[in-house]
């Protein structure tokens, strides 16, 4: 097999030189026409079973070769057999549960601090499926019944970017599918397949589009989930656009550059305002683009910025930061949010390519307690 960052540039491309194109197509169809309607028929059997039979997949809803060219590099850069993409992250969520639910198996076990909104899903329920809340390992054995369909983990959890091991979790999880969200480490720094993760989500929103201009979600996981994830995106219409398909495909070629350059540039910035004054915590694993801190009066730094981009969201090619507690965990239940340790003091940066002197002099200024007069 060739390299990662050699995989990234060229899966889902392999066919292009003999095609005579070197810019993947952009196929926009609706519908797919055909003659031979028995033909079609069999096709249809086959692509409602969550099968991918050969040719143009009749209807748009059911596939999209784009979509597919991006779902094949995906799951190759996160060393899985398939892959399947969907309109947002969320959408890709929804999918894997709903699987589950489908299989009769409704209890998930979630690993908190969990994204926001997948928070607030399972803890409400909306889908039809019951949680029980962990936070260790030992809490996901204990938690694991029956009718647990899936056990939920992110890496690196949000926004307090810890790391829990894999490997132990998937042993832990036995039977039971693991899904982790691998949207924060992407598979440049983490590939949980190889680790015994079944499922492994992205909202493709953030790192692997890396522009901030095309939302989507996908799934790796092996050809057997894959049908049924299939299946659920065809009736529930959950799909990804072609568009979004091509931004993300092109995203994935640069995506080991931009994510080795901002972990560094995140490193230095994480050493650094570990010896400000006015920082009282930070939190870095060690590598990746997001860097969280603590400081008082955090909500006046979001409005002190004036490189960094005030907004939610993260891994775009602009560094962005935000306030958790009042804007990605806000969704959460309060109670839930102290426990996760997201306090009021807690910023979030998404570091992007910018220069790194840059970015720490307008950290720095933004850190300044505001002089009276200018209040
Ligand atoms: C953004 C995000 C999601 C949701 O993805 P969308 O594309 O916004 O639906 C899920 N998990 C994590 C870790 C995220 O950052």
């Amino acid at each position: 097999m060739t390299a990662f960052s050699t995989r990234a540039v060229h899966a889902g491309r392999e066919d292009l030189t003999d095609l005579g194109i070197h810019a993947v197509p952009l196929d926009l169809s609706t519908t797919y026409p055909a003659r031979d309607s028995r033909l079609e028929a069999t096709r249809l059997d086959a692509f409602a079973t969550g099968e991918q039979p050969e040719g143009m997949p009749v209807y748009g809803r059911i596939g999209n070769p784009t979509v597919q060219r991006f779902e094949t590099a995906l799951a190759a850069l996160e060393g899985c057999e398939a892959a399947v993409a969907f309109a947002t992250g969320m959408a890709a969520m929804s999918a894997c549960l709903l699987a589950a639910v489908t299989d009769g198996k409704p209890h998930v076990v979630g690993v908190r601090p969990m994204y926001g909104t997948s928070d607030h899903m399972l803890d409400a329920g909306l889908l039809g499926t019951s949680v029980t809340w962990a936070s260790t390992v030992d809490d996901v054995a204990v938690a694991i019944t029956a009718d647990t369909g899936l056990v939920m983990v992110e890496t690196f959890t949000n926004p307090m970017l810890t790391e829990i091991d894999l490997k132990e979790l998937a042993v832990a999880c036995g039977d039971v599918p693991l899904l982790v969200d691998n949207t924060f480490a992407t598979p440049v720094l983490r590939r949980p397949a190889e680790q015994g993760a079944q499922l492994v989500l992205h909202s493709a929103t953030k790192f692997l589009g890396g522009h901030g201009d095309v939302m989507g979600g996908v799934v790796a996981c092996d050809e057997q989930m894959a049908r049924k994830l299939r299946q659920v995106r065809i009736a529930t219409g959950g799909i990804m656009h072609p568009l979004a398909g091509y931004l993300l495909l092109r995203g994935l070629s640069t995506l080991p550059v931009r994510i080795k350059a901002a972990s560094a540039t995140a490193a230095e910035l994480a050493r650094r305002l570990a010896e400000h004054p006015r920082v009282n915590k930070v939190h870095y694993p060690g590598d990746g683009a997001l860097v969280s801190f603590e400081t008082s009066n955090a909500t006046d730094v979001i409005n002190a910025v004036r490189l960094i981009t005030p907004a939610v969201s993260l891994g775009t090619v602009d560094t962005l930061i935000q306030h958790p507690a009042s804007l990605t965990h806000r969704v959460m239940a309060d109670n839930d949010r102290h426990e996760a340790g997201i306090n009021d003091d807690v910023l979030r940066v998404s570091v992007g390519l910018e220069d790194v002197d840059d970015l720490w002099a307008d950290l720095d200024q933004s850190l300044r307690p505001t002089p009276p007069s200018n209040r």
